[in-house]
């Protein structure tokens, strides 16, 4: 029986290997190894397929969040909403800015911030950085118009959410990374698009934003030899670049594969056990980076589909104000009962493009066969 990873970069590859190997090829020869023309190209079509007049390629996801944060002069006395379901990536920046996580629970559904409890939250925020988690878009109509009421700008973390779409109530559809000042993507090997390395991006309508952002990725620079301003080293790299242009032609057609396996998922496993499914949230669209579902039965399923060959994953087993890294915050367990439910619950079945019918029905019939045996 051959092994089902969480993820499948091989597969990936074999799909493209030509084009990619001749687009790397050309940097190589060419030598533009910093700031070549890839960068500029794919900064283009990147921005072109969120539906944003601008996208800023930089070093990686984190980099981005940096980077957006820093460019609306984040810093020590600040305080940014952040979910406590997420990955660290997103509370880190703030934390080097020397500016504080305030930590926001998520709605029991979605897992997304919940903006109920962020109202509750908002004295002292100077800025909110909500996640669209697992792919699914939050509800950003409701947070923008909580960010509106307090004058403080949006950051979305859009690392999982390539091509996801946000339906307001009026009918127009906005790109996840189009809503707030800044659109944070990660191009982290695994997530719906993959470099081959550190990669990221960082979406806005904004011009001003944008031009500030591109001076503090390339160490503030305005000219060659002139430095306006303390910056980082968040370029993105050249051969990434010419990598992520390969791969971007055929992201639509993946993110629509991933949402076909999801459904799939969703009707073979209705009614199994005590699982509870990714909701339908009408009218947004979700890119399924991740297919979540939760059961009280985490930890035994999880060891019973690595028995057969089939490898699942936790997208998070920590709730942020749980995380060592922010013991000094004070939090204890209770304070965010909702996240720390899903934190116990949650478990990633294999999700991606390349993943078969026949692979996605021998982990449905896994997960059957789990709970038949309880
Ligand atoms: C992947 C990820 C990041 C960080 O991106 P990197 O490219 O790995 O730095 C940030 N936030 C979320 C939600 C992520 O999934």
């Amino acid at each position: 029986m051959s092994k089902i990873p969480l993820v499948d970069l091989k597969a990936s590859y074999a799909k493209q290997k030509e084009a990619i190997d001749a687009a790397m090829q050309e940097v190589i020869s060419n030598t533009r190894f910093i700031n070549g023309q890839e960068i500029k190209d794919f900064d283009a079509a990147f921005a072109q397929f969120c539906r944003t007049k601008h996208s800023i390629g930089v070093g990686s996801g984190t980099a981005a969040l940096h980077l957006s944060l820093a460019a609306l002069g984040i810093g020590p006395g600040d305080e940014v909403a952040v979910p406590v379901h997420t990955f660290i990536a997103t509370a880190e920046p703030v934390s080097w800015l020397g500016a504080r996580p305030r930590f926001v629970d998520i709605d029991p559904e979605t897992g997304n911030m919940d903006p109920a409890e962020l109202k509750g939250l908002m004295e002292g925020v100077s800025a909110i950085l909500p996640v669209h988690i697992h792919g699914r878009p939050v509800d950003m109509e409701a947070i923008a118009a909580i960010a509106a009421d307090a004058g403080v700008p949006v950051i979305e973390d859009a690392a999982q959410a390539q091509g996801a779409e946000i339906v307001k109530t009026d009918g127009t559809v906005v790109r996840a990374g189009g809503y707030g000042i800044a659109g944070c993507f990660s191009f982290f090997p695994g997530k719906n698009l993959g470099a081959f390395g550190d990669a990221g991006g960082i979406t806005t309508n904004d011009d001003e934003f944008a031009a500030k952002v591109k001076m503090l990725r390339d160490h503030g620079r305005t000219t060659k030899y002139e430095h306006t301003e303390i910056g980082y080293a968040h370029r993105l790299d050249t051969l990434q670049a010419a990598v992520l242009n390969v791969k971007l032609t055929v992201l639509e057609e993946g993110n629509l594969r991933r949402r076909e396996l999801a459904a799939d998922y969703s009707e073979k496993l209705r009614g199994v056990g005590d699982l509870r499914l990714p909701p339908a949230t009408p009218g947004q669209v979700s890119v399924m980076h991740h297919y979540v579902v939760r059961t009280h039965h985490r930890d035994a399923l999880l060891a019973f589909l690595k028995e057969q060959q089939i490898e699942a994953g936790i997208h998070y087993p920590i709730p942020l104000h749980l995380q060592p890294a922010y013991a000094f915050m004070g939090h204890k367990e209770g304070d965010f009962p909702v996240g720390e439910a899903y934190a116990r619950e949650c478990l990633s079945l294999p999700i991606y493009p390349e993943l078969t019918d026949e692979q996605l029905e021998r982990v449905a019939a896994a997960v059957r066969d789990f709970f038949e045996k309880q």
